[in-house]
C-alpha cells in the first residue's frame, strides 16, 4: 500500500478504504484517517490558503497544534469518524463528523480539501463517503457550520441532493440535513458519478497519440497485428511503436521505452511478457499515460500468483490516476472516424454503425467482430475487458449511456465484477438504450444444496434471470440470438403493439412464421375485409391475402412493392414480416431491391424484419453498407427477435414502480434482537429461536399468531388455555427442519386431553427436542411461501411461491432483488402460476392477495434493512380472505455476522474502482 498508512487501530473499517474516480476522471483513495496521518494533516493544513483554512476553521492558523492532531486522528470510528483523500502519500481532502452532545443521532461534519484540488469533485466525494458510513452508524442528521461567503461548500451540499434546512446568523449558515438516502441523493450519486467515469475514459476511446509497448516486427505476432491494424486503421494520431530491441517497426522509427518518447501518450497497448507489464506500467504512469490497454495475458487467469501481480499491477494504475482495459483482453475499437481506433489484432476492420460490444471474452469478441458484417450491425465502439479488473462492464455502460454514437449496447458476459453496481447502472441506461446480454451459465447444474425451501429453489441462474428482469437488461441465450436482436433493435422502431403481418412467396414458411409468433405469445390478427380487398386487386387469383399474405411462387418485385407499400401503413398490424425464397435464380436481385425500396421508403414507421432464405444467407441488398432492414435465414429466428424487442417495448411502457417504506416498522427492535441472537452465539451466526424470529417479523409489521415455547405437558395445557381457542403443537429442534415430515406438528387441539396427547407425540418425534411451542391455531386460507435467501455475487433475493411441499416439486416460484418496488411485487404474484388460486380461481375461495404483496414489500425492506439476515423461510404465510390479511404460522430466520456497515455500502453506493464489497460513493 502506498498511503504510507502504518498500523491500523482498533475499530478502524479496513472496508472503507477505496479508490474513487474524480468528476474530471482523475482518480483518488479515499480512507478512514488513522493516526500515522499526523504528519500529511499538518502538511495539508500548512498548505492552505489564509481563505480555505478561514472557511474551515473560522479563524486564521498557520498549523495545528499537537493537541489538535491527535484531536483529529486518534478516532473512535463511531462518534467520531473522519475519511481523507490522498493522492499519493499526500493528503489533499478531509471530511470528518463529530455526534453532538444533545442528540447522539445527529453529527456536526466539516470538509476541508486543498486549493489546487478544489473543484475536482473532492468534497462531494468526502460527502457521499461521510454520510453513507454515518447511516450504518445511526446517524440521522448532519449539521454543518458554514460561513455565508464559503460558496463552494454550500455548492457541495446542495449538489449532494440532500433536503437542507439553513439558517444565517452573523455571517454563518447553519446547514442541517437528513443523512437518509432519497430520490435526490441518488440522482446526485448517479450524475456525478455519470460525469466521472466518462471522463476517466475519454483518453481510452479519444486518444490524441498512442504507445504500442511490445509492438514487433514479426507481422504474425499479436504485437505486429496490433500496429499494422492502428496503422492500416488511419488512426487520426501518432503510432509509436516501442521496443527495446529494434530501431523500427514496420516503417516507423521505435522507441526503446515509453519515457523515450518525444510527445505525450494518451493510450499505451501493452504487448509485453507478463513479468515486463507492471515496470512498463510504472513507466506509463511516469509519462503521464492517461489509459492502459493491458493485451498480456498470464495474470489472476493463472491462480494465485498471477492473481498477486494483477493486484500489483491495478495498484501502479490507480495510483497513477489511470484507466486500465485488460489484462488478458484483445484490445479496444472505436470506429468514429474523428480517431478511427482500430486496437485489436484480429483479421477484420469493424464496419461502423450503432452498436456497442463489450466481451468478456477475447476470443469471442473477435468472432463477434468478425460476425458483426455479416449479421447487418455495425460497431460503435469494441471493448474487450479480459480479466476486468479496472474498467468493467458498469463503467462502460454509463460511458455508451452518454455516447451518442451508440443505440444499442451488446454485451457478453462470464460473470459481474460487482452485480449490485452492473444492476444499478443497468436500470438506468436501459430506461435510454437497449442492453442485450448473454450471459454463459444457464444451466440448473448451479442449483445449490440449502436448508430452507427458498434456498434450495434459488440457483444463481435465477439471480441472473431477476437482475436482468428488473434491470431491462435483454437475455438472450446464444451468440446468434445476440446478433439476431441487436440487429433489429440497432436498425429499426420498436414494435408498437404485438399485432404482426406475414408476407411470403411460399405456403410453408409462412406457416412456420405463423406458428413461431404466435407460440411466442405474438399476435398474426386476420385483415379487414377492407385491406383484405386491396390486398386481393394487388396480386393474383390464387394468393391468399387474410394474414399471412402468401402471394405465391410467382410473385416478384412488383407484388412485394405493393404489398409492402401497403401493410407498413396498414393501422391494423404492428409489425411485418417479408419472407422471400428463391423460386429461380431469375428475378432475385429485383425482388431483394424492391423489398429494400419499400423498407427505405417507410423506415421507421412500423417494426419491419424480413427472412430471406437462400443458401447465400443475407440479401444482398440489406449487406451493405448501413443495414436498414434486418435479415434472418429462418422465421423462428425472425420471430425470436421480434419477441424481445416487442418485450423491450412493454418493459420501457410499464411503471417502474417505487420501493415502498413502513411508517410502522421498528427498525431498532429487530436490529436489537439479530445483535442479541448473534451476541448469546459468541458473535457467530446461526438460526434465531422461535421468540427472536416473532420479535423481527412483529417489528417489520407482519401478523404471527400467538405463541409460546413449553417444556412440559402441564405448561403445554396452560398455555393452550391462555390462547382461548384451539391450538398447534410443534416440535422446537435443531434436527427438525421440516416438522411435519418427523410427525412433529399437531393441528387443531381443542381441549386439554388432546394437548397433552399431542404433547407426547410431538416431543417424541425426535430425539433432540428441545421444546414444545404452543401456537394458536389460524383457521383455513391458502398457503403461500416467502423466502429470502442470498447469493454469494448477487447478494439478497427475494422468493414468492404458493407454500407446502410442493413448492420444491413444482418449482413455481419467483424471485427477485430487493429493493422490491410495489410493481415488482404485483409481477411477481402474476408470475407464479399456481397463484392464481388466490384471485378465486375455478370456484375456489379468494386470498387477500393485497396483503401477500405487502408482506413481501416488508420482507424486501428487511432484508435491505438487516443485512445479518441470510436466509428466511416463511413457510406457510396463512391467506385469509380479501381484507382479512396474512399470518406467518411458521417463519426460520437464519442470521450471520458482518462487517458494520458493509452491506449498507454495498447497497447504496456506486463509482467504486475497486471490487472489493465496500464500494465508494461520490
Ligand atoms: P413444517 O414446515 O416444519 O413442517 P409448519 O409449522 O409449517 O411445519 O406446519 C406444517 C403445516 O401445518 C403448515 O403448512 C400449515 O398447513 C399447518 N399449520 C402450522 N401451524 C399452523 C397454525 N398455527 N394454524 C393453522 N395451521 C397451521
Ligand atoms: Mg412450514
Amino acid at each position: 500500500m502506498s498511503d504510507g498508512a502504518g498500523e491500523r487501530p482498533p475499530g478502524y473499517p479496513p472496508a472503507w478504504e477505496e479508490d474513487a474516480v474524480l468528476k474530471d476522471g482523475g482518480t483518488i483513495r479515499v480512507r478512514p484517517i488513522l493516526p500515522a496521518d499526523r504528519e500529511a494533516l499538518q502538511e495539508m493544513v500548512r498548505g492552505l490558503s489564509r481563505e480555505s483554512v478561514y472557511f474551515r476553521f473560522f479563524q486564521v492558523k498557520r498549523e495545528l497544534t499537537a493537541a489538535e492532531l491527535d484531536h483529529f486522528t486518534r478516532l473512535d470510528y463511531d462518534r467520531r469518524m473522519a475519511f481523507v483523500a490522498l493522492l499519493g502519500s499526500r493528503i489533499v481532502g478531509v471530511g470528518r463528523y463529530m455526534v453532538t452532545v444533545e442528540d447522539p443521532a445527529v453529527a456536526e461534519v466539516a470538509f476541508a480539501v486543498s486549493d489546487d484540488q478544489q473543484n475536482r469533485g473532492i468534497g462531494t466525494l468526502l460527502l457521499n463517503r461521510i454520510t453513507a458510513y454515518a447511516r450504518t452508524r445511526g446517524i440521522r442528521a448532519f449539521r454543518a457550520h458554514v460561513l455565508a461567503d464559503n460558496r463552494g461548500m454550500m455548492r457541495v451540499f446542495r449538489n449532494a441532493g440532500f433536503a437542507m434546512r439553513r439558517e444565517l446568523d452573523e455571517g454563518v449558515y447553519t446547514v442541517e440535513f437528513p443523512t437518509e438516502e432519497s430520490e435526490a441523493t441518488r440522482e446526485a450519486v448517479d450524475r456525478y458519478h455519470r460525469r466521472s467515469v466518462t471522463a476517466s475514459l475519454m483518453p481510452l476511446f479519444y486518444p490524441h497519440s498512442i504507445a504500442v509497448i511490445g509492438a514487433s516486427r514479426d507481422p504474425g505476432s499479436i504485437g505486429g497485428r496490433l500496429f499494422t491494424n492502428l496503422i492500416a486503421g488511419d488512426f487520426a494520431g501518432p503510432v509509436y511503436p516501442v521496443n527495446p530491441t529494434t530501431p523500427v517497426v514496420r516503417s516507423v522509427a521505435a522507441y526503446r521505452s515509453v519515457l523515450d518518447i518525444p510527445d505525450s501518450v494518451d493510450l499505451a497497448f501493452v504487448v509485453v511478457p507478463a513479468r515486463h507489464v507492471v515496470s512498463v506500467a510504472e513507466e506509463c504512469a511516469r509519462k503521464g499515460v492517461k489509459g492502459l490497454v493491458v493485451i498480456t495475458a498470464g495474470f489472476g487467469e493463472t491462480g494465485p500468483a498471477g492473481r498477486r501481480e494483477e493486484e500489483r499491477l491495478l495498484r501502479v494504475v490507480r495510483d497513477a490516476g489511470m484507466r486500465m482495459i485488460g489484462p488478458n483482453c484483445m484490445g479496444l475499437v472505436n470506429t468514429d472516424p474523428a480517431v478511427r481506433l482500430d486496437g485489436q489484432f484480429g483479421p477484420v476492420r469493424a464496419p461502423r454503425g450503432n452498436v456497442a460490444i463489450s466481451s468478456q471474452s477475447g476470443a469471442l469478441g473477435l468472432s463477434i467482430l468478425a460476425n458483426a458484417r455479416r449479421s447487418s450491425i455495425g460497431i460503435s465502439s469494441f471493448v474487450s475487458v479480459g480479466n476486468n479488473v479496472d474498467v468493467s462492464g458498469d463503467d462502460l455502460l454509463v460511458y455508451w449511456e452518454g455516447d451518442p454514437a451508440t443505440d444499442v449496447i451488446l454485451l457478453y458476459l462470464e460473470s459481474f465484477g460487482s452485480p449490485r453496481r452492473f444492476a444499478r447502472a443497468a436500470r438506468r441506461v436501459a430506461t435510454r438504450k437497449p442492453i442485450v446480454a448473454v450471459k454463459s451459465g444457464r444451466t440448473k447444474a448451479g442449483a445449490r444444496a440449502a436448508s430452507s425451501h427458498t434456498g434450495s429453489l434459488a440457483s444463481l441462474d435465477v439471480a441472473v434471470d431477476a437482475l436482468f428482469r428488473q434491470a431491462g437488461v435483454t437475455r438472450v441465450d446464444t451468440l446468434e440470438g445476440l446478433f439476431d436482436v441487436s440487429a433489429l433493435l440497432a436498425n429499426q422502431p420498436l414494435p408498437a403493439g404485438r399485432r404482426v403481418a406475414v408476407v411470403t412467396n411460399a405456403g410453408g414458411p409462412g406457416i412456420l412464421a405463423v406458428d413461431a409468433l404466435v407460440s411466442r405469445g405474438l399476435e398474426v390478427p386476420e385483415f379487414g375485409p377492407e385491406l383484405q380487398a386491396e390486398l386481393r386487386s394487388l396480386l393474383s387469383p390464387d394468393a391468399a391475402v387474410r394474414n399471412p399474405v402468401d402471394m405465391i411462387a410467382s410473385a416478384g418485385p412488383d407484388q412485394y412493392r405493393a404489398v409492402l407499400d401497403r401493410l407498413l401503413t396498414a393501422d391494423e398490424v404492428d409489425t411485418v414480416i417479408a419472407i422471400f425464397i428463391p423460386a429461380s435464380p431469375r428475378g432475385v436481385a429485383e425482388t431483394v431491391a424492391a423489398i429494400g425500396d419499400a423498407a427505405a421508403q417507410h423506415h421507421g414507421e412500423k417494426t419491419f424484419l424480413t427472412v430471406y432464405m437462400h443458401p447465400d444467407g443475407v440479401a444482398p441488398a440489406t449487406a451493405g453498407a448501413r443495414a436498414i432492414v434486418p435479415t434472418y435465414p429462418f422465421p423462428e429466428r425472425a420471430a425470436n427477435a421480434l419477441v424481445a424487442a416487442v418485450e423491450r417495448a412493454e418493459w420501457l411502457a410499464r411503471p417502474r414502480g417505487e420501493p415502498v417504506t413502513f411508517g410502522d416498522v421498528d427498525r431498532e427492535r429487530a436490529g436489537a434482537v439479530v445483535a442479541g441472537a448473534l451476541a448469546r452465539r459468541g458473535g457467530g451466526g446461526g438460526w434465531l429461536e422461535p421468540a427472536e424470529v416473532d420479535g423481527v417479523l412483529a417489528a417489520y409489521g407482519i401478523r404471527v399468531p400467538f405463541s409460546t415455547v413449553v417444556h412440559d405437558e402441564d405448561a403445554a395445557v396452560a398455555a393452550a388455555a391462555s390462547v382461548g381457542g384451539p391450538v398447534v403443537l410443534k416440535v422446537v429442534a435443531p434436527s427438525a427442519v421440516h416438522k411435519s415430515d418427523v410427525g412433529g406438528v399437531a393441528l387443531d387441539l381443542r381441549d386439554g386431553g388432546e394437548v397433552r396427547e399431542a404433547y407426547r407425540r410431538v416431543s417424541a418425534a425426535v430425539p433432540d427436542a428441545e421444546g414444545v411451542l404452543v401456537q394458536e391455531f389460524v383457521e383455513g386460507g391458502h398457503e403461500v411461501l416467502i423466502g429470502t435467501t442470498e447469493d454469494p455475487n448477487f447478494g439478497p433475493l427475494v422468493g414468492f411461491g404458493l407454500g407446502g411441499i410442493f413448492v420444491e416439486l413444482i418449482g413455481d416460484v419467483a424471485f427477485r432483488i430487493p429493493p422490491l418496488t410495489d410493481v415488482d411485487v404485483r409481477e411477481m404474484i402474476g408470475e407464479v402460476r399456481s397463484a392464481r388460486l388466490l384471485e378465486g380461481y375455478r370456484g375456489g375461495p379468494p386470498g387477500d392477495v393485497d396483503a401477500v404483496a405487502e408482506t413481501l414489500l416488508r420482507v424486501s425492506a428487511m432484508v435491505e434493512d438487516l443485512p445479518e439476515i441470510a436466509e428466511m423461510d416463511l413457510n406457510p404465510v396463512l391467506v385469509g380472505p380479501p381484507g382479512a390479511g396474512v399470518t406467518v404460522v411458521d417463519a426460520r430466520i437464519r442470521v450471520v455476522p458482518r462487517e458494520p456497515g458493509l452491506a449498507d455500502v454495498a447497497a447504496d453506493l456506486v463509482g467504486s474502482l475497486g471490487e472489493t464489497p465496500g464500494t465508494m460513493p461520490e
